[in-house]
């Protein structure tokens, strides 16, 4: 009988974990130990915005599994509060810190994985280490939160970043009800989505009373005689707070890897293969700490999300108990809900495709309701969808409401994987019943929109061109619609008067036509199309100009 192999794994959450129990699934042979400088493994670091809001009750709830269970379920030893602290790849040994103690000791390995996760970003900004400035990653860290406000009775906090634990944070802190601010450094919430889909959102959670302030950096925290803080930014603002959250990002932890010569990458995490195997054959690497490719644009980025993690925790078992399975590449399949308004994406958003220089694409927008319209309760969705000019590849898709756009952006997720196209989507048979769909599902309307400007009968306009453009402005909607605001120079002919006056319209002047939502200027282009007319649509209509989204 063979000798079993030894397989140290650092990092017992999302990635290590789900690699150490894949692992035992595949190989009963292997002696597998997890290692995590925490008091947990396997915790539900996704739920700790909601543990903070007591929407999760009970830190117990966090905990998807214990040592123990590791240890009777699946003959994995766990060692909790065991820093690992340095790696010799030459004796293919770790040195491990007991976190209590500060006793080292060091473990022979065959194969090491290594998922150490993220940390948090926290620059030097002058009083960053005050207190009452809180990080969130583990589960000490929310209970630290919880006890500022139990202790404190905090009424105003300021969140610093708008990105998803950002803006989590800003929901639950505003339900215990604090009144909170909420600075971006960037000129828009949520970075996975573009900027015109991103303010809808703004504008929800300010009609909820957060004030958002954008394009403004923190510069200092201060501390006041009173024991709270005051929150300068580079515009010359000061924002009172009796709470600091700080979630402007994280940054691969490759302090360890780097001392141990692994490759690191362009995006700064470890450089892995498709089976995610590092530099070194003996050592792997998955999760947050590693950088991947974008699925579409093959791009090399770093993208800290569970479901990729997990997926990379078992291909990395899968590769060590000799198995053939490959990495696909991450596209960003993101969700966040914020007071009620929810937003999601993945694949390639405009903002990705322009760095990447991919100029092969075209946009459509529409807002379909998120099921059949004469059922009650039906929300609009909001939804962006980007794909190949050439081909019909969805390369990306966005989507913004109340109800109804996780199913949506899945669908989407999936399609993009799949390699499929526009005429894929427009032809993809969806559930339907009238409480949650409709029989032209929004993800079926996106890809017959798409596909009618592939096959020349919906030629577009660029809303960012409309300053600029010579073309008559058409707006078809009614006048009581047109009269309450227009873009400015657009001359109104209603839809249902199109056919009596369309002879009012140039033949020698390219026309775009606009709507509310893009209905009715669809028929409007059509019909004229077919008299002879040179016609663009305005995508989406003009609350997407406008960046009016009702949700
Ligand atoms: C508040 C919050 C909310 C989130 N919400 C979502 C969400 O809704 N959806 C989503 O897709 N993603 C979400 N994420 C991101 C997601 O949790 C991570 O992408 C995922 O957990 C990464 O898994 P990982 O195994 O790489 O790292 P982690 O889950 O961070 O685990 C790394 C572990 O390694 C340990 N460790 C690090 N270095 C060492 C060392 N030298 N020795 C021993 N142990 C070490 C750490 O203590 C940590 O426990 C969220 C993250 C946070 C913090």
């Amino acid at each position: 009988m063979s000798e079993s192999k030894r397989v140290l794994i650092v990092g017992g959450v999302a990635g290590g974990a789900s690699c150490a129990a894949r692992l035992r699934r595949l190989d009963e042979s292997a002696e597998i130990v997890l290692f995590d400088r925490g008091p947990f493994v396997s915790f539900a670091n996704c739920g700790l915005p909601y543990y903070v809001g007591k929407v999760i009750k009970e830190e117990s709830d966090l905990l998807v599994a214990s040592p123990e269970m590791f240890e009777k379920n699946f003959n994995i030893a766990v060692r909790t509060h065991s820093d690992v602290v340095s790696i010799d790849r030459e004796k293919q040994e770790i040195e491990v810190k007991e976190v209590q103690s500060g006793n080292t000791y060091r473990e022979r390995y065959d194969v090491l994985v290594l998922a150490p996760g993220a940390s948090p970003v926290k620059p030097p900004i002058p009083g960053i280490d005050s207190l009452g400035i809180h990080i969130l990653r583990t589960i000490p860290d929310s209970n630290r939160i919880r006890e500022w406000i139990e202790e404190k009775t905090p009424e105003r906090a300021v969140v610093v970043g708008g990105g998803f634990i950002g803006l989590e944070m800003t929901e639950n802190l505003a339900n215990l009800g604090l009144k909170v601010t909420l600075i971006e450094m960037l000129p828009q919430l949520l970075p996975p989505l573009d900027p015109e889909m991103a303010e809808p959102l703004t504008r929800h959670i300010e009609k909820k009373g957060v004030a958002v302030e954008l394009d403004d950096a923190v510069t200092a925290f201060e501390e006041t005689d009173d024991g709270s803080l005051v929150v300068k930014t580079k515009s010359g603002r000061s924002h009172p707070a009796d709470q600091v959250i700080l979630a402007i990002g994280v940054k691969p932890e490759t302090a360890l890897a780097k001392a141990a010569g692994l490759e690191l990458g362009e995006a700064g995490g470890i450089r892995v293969d498709n089976s995610m195997r590092t530099s070194d054959p003996n050592i792997f690497a998955v999760g947050d700490v590693i950088e991947v490719r974008d699925g579409v644009t093959g791009v090399w980025c770093h993208a800290p999300l569970a479901g990729p993690a997990n997926r990379q925790g078992r291909i990395a078992a899968a590769s060590i108990a000799g198995r053939d399975m490959t990495f696909r590449g991450v596209q960003g399949t993101t969700i966040c809900g914020c007071l009620g308004v929810t937003a999601a994406a993945t694949g390639a958003n405009e903002k990705r495709l322009r760095q990447a220089g991919v100029t092969d694409y075209e946009k459509v927008y529409l807002h379909p309701g998120s099921h059949a319209g004469y059922y009650p309760g039906a929300k609009r969705i909001h939804i962006k969808l980007l794909f190949s000019k050439t081909d019909g590849k969805v390369l990306g898709a966005q989507a913004v409401g109340e109800t109804g756009v996780d199913k949506r952006i899945d669908a989407f997720a999936i399609a993009i994987q799949g390699g499929a196209t526009v005429f894929d989507l427009e032809e993809a048979e969806l559930c339907y019943a009238p409480q949650y769909g409709a029989a032209k599902d929004p993800v079926n309307l996106a890809g017959m929109i798409a596909a009618n400007v592939l096959r020349g009968d919906l030629p577009l306009a660029d809303w960012s061109q409309i300053e600029e453009t010579d073309a008559l402005l058409l707006d078809v909607r009614d006048p009581k619609e047109y009269h309450s605001d227009h873009i400015d120079g657009a001359i109104n002919i209603p839809m249902f008067e199109l056919r009596k006056r369309f002879e009012e319209l140039p033949k020698d002047r390219e026309i775009w036509v606009n709507c509310a939502i893009g209905q009715r200027s669809y028929y409007a282009a059509r019909f004229l199309l077919q008299n002879g007319f040179r016609v663009r649509e305005l995508s989406g209509g003009i609350i997407t100009y406008w960046g009016h989204y009702p949700i």
